[in-house]
């Protein structure tokens, strides 16, 4: 569909930053490449675009033409609900505000520490529980970076550090290097964690130079994907991503359960089949939080539990990612499967 107007590599070969570049940022623009009607566009004045649509093109090209209730089109597409507010629903579900006791660092679990390596996102998830986080008071300069890390260089009790965001991977690969090399060179860390959805999105992100560093580090390595749906993981993934595992580095999946993107058992099982053909593990299905302006994503607990209990029956053990809802002040991610059998 895309009309190439330059000289230029294949898609597999461009460079991940010039693909982010290329990224769709406005939805009539989006729906027109989709061939789904363009009027289902928010005005620009309207209260949801705050957080404003950005897709990149791999990702798009994921999507079903004229269905514009794609899956992965209604985790990026900004309607109209988002302008609603909800009893419950606040910015700060996870009261993170107060977890963010260092600037860029979240130390709320004993033994890992998250970094808040990138303020930015290759794609913006409306669902996402951080779009009312304020990032500008968390982009690290260099020196701040060092801050961060004296602050797990002083806490012997952390032995992971875990990269978060926005997303890790809008670093360069030279910086990224350069910060697992100062992780690396904290004696009491012994595993290396990164969350991210760019390659998701963005499959040329998963440079050789990015490879190679994870696999190489001395440190435990995994990556943990961010992917919500089968549709979502491309050819263009499995290369990379054998290449990871084969290195040594653990992959990991994390999903959030949405209403009309993935509250149905067989997309959850085609997820964790196609997962696994991939090389990656479910990790968590979250229930999402109860963040404003994201209440039409949530089917509610009793059908997460019941798609969990389905699943158990359908998959073995290992496919089936553990369903859990992170809580204020809660020292896990609390666990959210239902055990009762026989309804
Ligand atoms: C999710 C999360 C972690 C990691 O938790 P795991 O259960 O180990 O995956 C660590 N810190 C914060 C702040 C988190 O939100
Ligand atoms: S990539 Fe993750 S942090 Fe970024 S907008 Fe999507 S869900 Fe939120």
């Amino acid at each position: 569909m895309r009309i190439i107007t330059r000289t230029e590599p294949t898609v597999e070969m461009q460079d991940w930053r010039q693909v982010l570049a290329d990224s769709f940022r406005d939805s009539k623009t989006l729906l027109e490449y989709l061939k789904v009607d363009p009027s289902l566009a928010l005005p620009s004045d309207h209260s949801a675009l705050n957080f404003p649509l950005l897709v990149p093109r791999p990702f798009a090209e994921q999507m079903e033409a004229g269905n514009p209730n794609d899956p992965l089109l209604r985790q990026i597409l900004p309607v109209d609900n988002e302008g609603l507010t909800q009893n419950g629903y606040v910015t700060d579900p996870l009261a993170e505000k107060h977890s963010n006791i260092r600037q860029g660092i979240i130390h709320k679990y004993h033994g890992r520490a998250l970094l808040l390596t990138a303020s930015a996102c290759a794609v913006n998830c409306r669902y996402c529980f951080r779009r009312h986080f304020d990032y500008a008071d968390n982009r690290l300069s260099r020196e701040e970076r060092q801050k961060a890390l004296d602050y797990v260089r002083n806490d012997p009790s952390i032995s992971e550090v875990i990269l978060s965001g926005g997303d890790p991977l809008m670093l360069q690969d030279s910086a990224l290097s350069e910060l697992i090399s100062g992780i690396e060179s904290i004696p009491h860390v012994t595993k290396l964690r990164i969350h991210s959805r760019l390659p998701v999105v963005i499959p040329q992100r998963l440079t050789t130079a990015l490879i190679e560093r994870l696999n190489n580090s001395r440190l435990g390595t995994s990556l943990v994907l961010h992917i919500n749906h089968a549709a979502e993981l491309t050819e263009a993934h499995k290369a990379p991503l054998a290449s990871l595992r084969s290195g040594g580095t653990w992959l990991l999946n994390q999903s959030v359960l949405l209403k009309g993107v993935n509250d149905k058992l067989s997309i959850l099982t085609d997820l964790s089949e196609r997962l696994f053909t991939f090389g990656v593990t479910p990790y968590y299905l979250h229930l999402p939080d109860k963040v404003e302006g994201t209440h039409h994503f949530d089917s509610g607990d009793i059908v997460g539990q019941d798609l969990y209990r389905q699943m158990r029956e359908n998959l073995p053990g290992y496919l089936v990612p553990q369903l859990v809802r992170e809580e204020p002040g809660a020292p896990f991610k609390i666990p959210k499967m239902s055990f009762e059998l026989g309804h």
